[in-house]
């Protein structure tokens, strides 16, 4: 155990869908997978298991009269009751060594690596995720779990300070308390891994609530929770709406800490929440939120165009356009702005839609009913607003298919602009020159992701400096940020400035103490 820590971090190579035998392999997950569809789950606290009765069914979005997975809600009674229990469990969890720990989370990372095939099946069919997206899902859960226990090793033991003459100075970090844990479906496996493996591994005790579209993916992260030695008791699984139990979880006294990742609208309810104190609460609630995104790419006048236009496409039509990350606004320069539209308008034809299960598909299906419900009243909207060059034609099938949708001549005023849609719609604007496309980018109260396609490098300079996101890449796609690479989180109402796989995230589900003795 203690030798893996001493390794230097690697991201999980991805699985080679186009070789045969892991095709094969994949089939079989899935086939594995399907079968096991419409199991029943409890809720696990402290280690035991509570039947509510009141019952959630999971559908696989390709085919919603699939049942993917039964899990009972708990009630607020109950998740009063995890906390208290998170609560009298922590004393003993924060005084095991870190070592100890961190041997977990590296064992988690290596049950998710021998039961990879299987969580991409389970994220195929519970969020409609395609082949490659569930694969670089779980392997950035297996990088989370790797990267925090070697960032949690660097932060055990003592930490450098001053020596003043005539006494011994130590600093230490040690755990906050209980953290209630919500993540959101669309990372149902990577951020819900995350962040959980971050606060259990630096010694925290957590109360993990799924999110409701996603419940089997939280409940079978469960049991790689408990297989790799986390203790029962350190750990609970509440499965339920967020708006039932997330009250509860997020007021009670005992709560020390909430790590949320999901919408603007209930990160900044679950903020001013955790904000007023309670009565017999002894501490400041620490809130950590990572929030929405409005993200723009950037085409200047002397880009690589058709680099360009598959970095747009790919990240305004990967997994749906349903990223915190995806690419929403094309900004482009007037002198390419013809030629950038006639490309997209070519190339999106190539988009394959349809089943997630089926490889032949880019793109799978929307998380939900309401999801496509509030993607199309954006898109009705966007007739008003810009001029469709795509997403005239139907997807035949069950599911809740949306094609990709792009609109163009879309003015820095409109909704679908300004507005997270959390779907398949990307809006073009024309910028008169480049300086005007970075007054474009910057109009938006996001800062999660950009990009900028130049081959000017005063240019790069500029956005480097003024270009106000979390995470800005040039010459290549606005998602797929890699954990220990591209530390992740984003400004203003993105969230708290958190980074998640960077070397500052374990900081935040820590506290230092400072002890110092004088010298007799
Ligand atoms: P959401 O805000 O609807 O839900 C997120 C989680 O909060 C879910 O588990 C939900 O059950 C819970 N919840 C809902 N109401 C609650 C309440 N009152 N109290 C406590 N918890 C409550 O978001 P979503 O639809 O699951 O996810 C999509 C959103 O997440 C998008 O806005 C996306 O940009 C954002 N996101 C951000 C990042 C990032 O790193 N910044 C990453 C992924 C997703």
């Amino acid at each position: 155990m203690a030798s893996a820590a001493l390794t230097d971090f690697r991201n999980e190579p991805y699985t080679d869908f186009s070789q045969p035998a892991n095709r094969r392999a994949m089939e079989d997950a899935l086939r594995q997978v399907r079968s096991q569809f419409g199991h029943e789950y409890q809720i696990r606290i402290g280690g035991e298991f509570f039947a509510t009765g009141d019952k959630l069914e999971s559908v696989n979005p390709s085919h919603p009269a699939e049942i993917v997975g039964v899990h009972h809600r708990a009630t607020p009674a109950l998740a009063r009751s995890a906390v208290e229990a998170a609560w009298n469990y922590f004393q003993e969890w924060s005084r095991v060594p870190a070592g100890a720990r961190t041997a977990m989370a590296f064992e988690a990372a290596r049950i998710l690596r021998r039961r990879k095939l299987e969580f991409d099946a389970w994220l195929v069919y519970e969020a409609g995720k395609s082949w490659a997206e569930a694969e670089a899902d779980v392997c950035e859960a297996i990088d989370f779990c790797e990267y925090y226990a070697r960032e949690m090793t660097r932060r055990a033991g003592p930490q450098p300070v001053v020596q003043l003459p005539g006494e011994r100075g130590k600093l230490f970090y040690i755990p906050l308390g209980v953290g209630v844990v919500i993540p959101p479906w669309n990372f149902p496996l990577a951020i819900l891994a995350g962040m959980t493996v971050a606060a259990l591994v630096a010694g925290n005790t957590v109360v993990l609530k799924p999110s409701s579209e996603t419940p089997t993916i939280g409940a079978k992260f469960a049991e790689v929770i408990v297989e790799a030695g986390f203790p029962q008791r350190a750990f609970t699984l509440l499965a339920g709406s967020g708006a039932a139990v997330g009250d509860t979880l997020v007021a009670h006294p005992l709560t020390r800490f909430i790590s949320f990742t999901g919408s603007r609208e209930v990160g900044l309810h679950i903020n001013e929440l955790a904000a007023k104190t309670q009565p017999g609460q002894i501490w400041i609630k620490r809130v950590v939120a990572e929030m929405g995104g409005k993200d723009a790419i950037v085409v200047d006048s002397d880009a690589d165009l058709d680099l360009a236009v598959d970095g747009v496409l790919a990240s305004a039509f990967g997994y749906q356009g349903q990223k915190c990350s995806a690419c929403s606004r094309a900004i482009v320069d007037a002198k390419v702005y013809d030629a950038v539209l006639e490309k997209l308008a070519a190339k999106v034809r190539n988009i394959t839609v349809g089943p997630a299960d089926d490889p032949a598909n880019y793109m799978g299906p929307v998380i939900s009913h309401g999801a496509r419900k509030s993607i199309q009243a954006y898109i009705e909207a966007g007739k008003k607003e810009g001029r469709l060059i795509s997403g005239d034609r139907p997807v035949p099938g069950d599911g809740y298919f949306l094609p990709p949708t792009i609109f163009a001549d879309v003015d820095a005023r409109a909704r679908i602009f300004q507005e997270e849609i959390f779907g398949p719609v990307l809006a073009v604007a024309k910028a008169r020159d480049f300086e005007h496309a970075l007054e474009l980018a910057n109009d938006s109260e996001y800062g999660l992701t950009g990009a900028v396609f130049s081959r000017d490098a005063e240019h790069l300079r500029q956005a480097a400096e003024r270009f106000h996101v979390g995470n800005l890449y040039f010459n290549r796609k606005c998602t797929g940020a890699m954990v220990g690479a591209h530390p992740f989180g984003g400004f203003n109402m993105s969230g708290t400035d958190s980074k998640a796989g960077g070397p500052d995230y374990m900081l935040l589900f820590l506290q230092a103490k400072a002890v110092a003795e004088k010298i007799l």
